[in-house]
């Protein structure tokens, strides 16, 4: 039996990786942060004012609204923003994007953040099915370029110990299943749900006895044995408005959900345009009306919003008060700064004054040498590394003078340090030296400035 060790995740998981200790807000029945609670130290007004926001916006009273988390970096901004779209339900989408990544030659800024926009709003799709259930028991990966995203591998073949057949058999799946094994990123041990009619693949938990024994050897592949093995099971889709304009620009004619709704339009289009999403609002609308969807407004958030012009600020108040849009969360460490796009205009946070006065705007404040402890322990616990107690003091005090960020930066290449001088834990010394090969920015900017004439103008 193969296992699968290895699965590369996107890049825009990647993005959330630094926060995977964060749980939720953290906050107890009556809405008030402990101390130390949902993978979150300190940090407690931002937090309880959070899980207010979070309430408001399960009453539906945040439309037309937006928040601002206005702090200094490594303060917990995108932490907090992610903890709220954790605390709205699971699966709810969460896009995190920085104001200056909209600005590309190939992509009109506007359009990247419509795109964005569409990335947080989920659609749960319910559907009843007829599936075969099945336990996955062997599922073996190519070496190959990664085509699919996920695995990094292209799948060669897949066997799947069926459950609900009488007398229990492996089978080998058709290769046109594949696709959506990947996208379903399956591994071995997984129960999943192979729809009848199309083939499509649905993720629905671990096994419990992992990898039961079954009485057949896998065959050669074997066709679906039909009759009395169906079940009838309501299959549960999440995707987001994003993946369906996707689906529907280039059609594939795969077997899961967002190639079928491709399919309803029948477009033979290569881009996404403003008429494909009106097209694709119209079905997912009538999904909605006919009870198959639900819509699941996530969270996009936007760091250094102050990096964003005048006319994406102009775009944004208009999207907020769309029917279909997602809680907007804003972040900035700017004072007063001038509006980018404009001449002179000088606003708080570099924010027009029309759209700060649609913002719940909530402080995020810089942390202790406690607090910056506590917060390193936690990673230091998720990315299971060993670190002496002297050596917490020390990136705790680095972490006060210069950043939280820089403090939790230091610990990967001290943990290699270490490990290439054969200890056991990170002590001072490694830190001390991880420090020497990686300069923070104040030090960084100190340097540049002292010797000038050596960099290019
Ligand atoms: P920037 O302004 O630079 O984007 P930010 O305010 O968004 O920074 P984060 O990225 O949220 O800061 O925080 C930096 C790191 O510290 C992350 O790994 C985050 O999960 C962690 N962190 C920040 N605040 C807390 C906290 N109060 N408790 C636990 N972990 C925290």
């Amino acid at each position: 039996m193969v296992k699968i060790n290895e699965i590369k995740s996107s890049p825009r998981d990647n993005r959330t990786a630094a926060h995977t200790h964060i749980k939720g807000l953290g906050l107890d029945e009556y809405g008030r942060a402990t101390r130390v609670d949902g993978g979150f130290i300190g940090q407690q007004n931002a937090r309880e004012a959070c899980g207010i926001i979070v309430d408001m916006i399960k009453a539906k009273k945040m439309s037309g609204r937006a928040i601002l988390l206005a702090g200094g970096p490594g303060t917990g901004k995108t932490a907090l923003a992610l903890a709220m779209s954790q605390e709205l339900g699971p699966k709810v989408p969460f896009c995190p994007i920085t104001g200056s990544e909209i600005f590309s030659t190939e992509v009109k800024k506007t359009e990247a953040l419509m795109e964005n926009f569409r990335r947080a709003i989920g659609l749960r799709i319910k559907e009843t099915k007829e599936v075969y259930e099945g336990e996955v028991t062997e599922l073996t990966p190519e070496e190959a370029e990664n085509p699919l995203g996920g695995y990094g591998k292209t799948i060669s073949h897949v066997v799947v110990g069926l459950k609900s057949f009488k007398g229990t058999k492996q089978l080998r799946l058709d290769p046109s299943i594949y696709e959506s094994i990947q996208k379903e990123r399956v591994t071995v041990g997984d129960i999943i749900y192979i729809e009848a009619n199309t083939g499509a693949v649905k993720r629905v938990g671990r096994s419990d006895a992992y990898a039961t024994e079954f009485d057949l050897e896998a065959e050669e592949y074997v066709p679906l044995p039909k009759g009395d093995v169906h079940k009838k099971k309501e299959i549960v889709q999440d995707v987001s408005l994003h993946d369906l304009d996707i689906a529907n620009a280039r059609p594939q004619g795969g077997q899961d959900i967002m190639s079928m709704m491709g399919q309803l339009m029948k477009p033979k289009k290569t881009e996404i345009t403003d008429k494909l999403r009106q097209e694709i609002n119209k079905v997912v609308n009538k999904y909605i009306d006919q009870g198959v969807a639900e819509l699941v407004p996530g969270v996009l958030f936007i760091d250094e919003v102050h990096m964003l012009d005048i006319e994406c600020f102009t775009y944004l108040n208009r999207a907020l008060e769309s029917s279909i849009s997602p809680v907007v969360v804003l972040a900035s460490n700017r004072g007063m700064a001038t509006i980018r796009g404009t001449e002179d205009i000088v606003a708080p946070h570099g924010v027009p004054p029309d759209l700060v006065d649609r913002l719940l705007i909530v402080r995020t404040l810089p942390y202790n040498e406690d607090e910056i402890r506590l917060i390193v322990e936690k990673r230091k616990n998720t990315e299971s590394l060993s670190i002496s107690d002297e050596g917490l003091d020390k990136l705790a005090e680095q972490g006060v003078n210069t950043s939280l960020r820089y403090a939790l930066q230091l610990m990967a290449p001290a943990g290699i340090l270490a490990r290439a001088k054969g200890r056991p834990e990170i002590g001072v010394a490694d830190i001390e030296e991880a420090e020497e090969l990686f300069i923070d920015a104040k030090r960084s900017t100190a340097i540049v400035q002292a010797s000038n004439s050596n960099y290019l103008l």
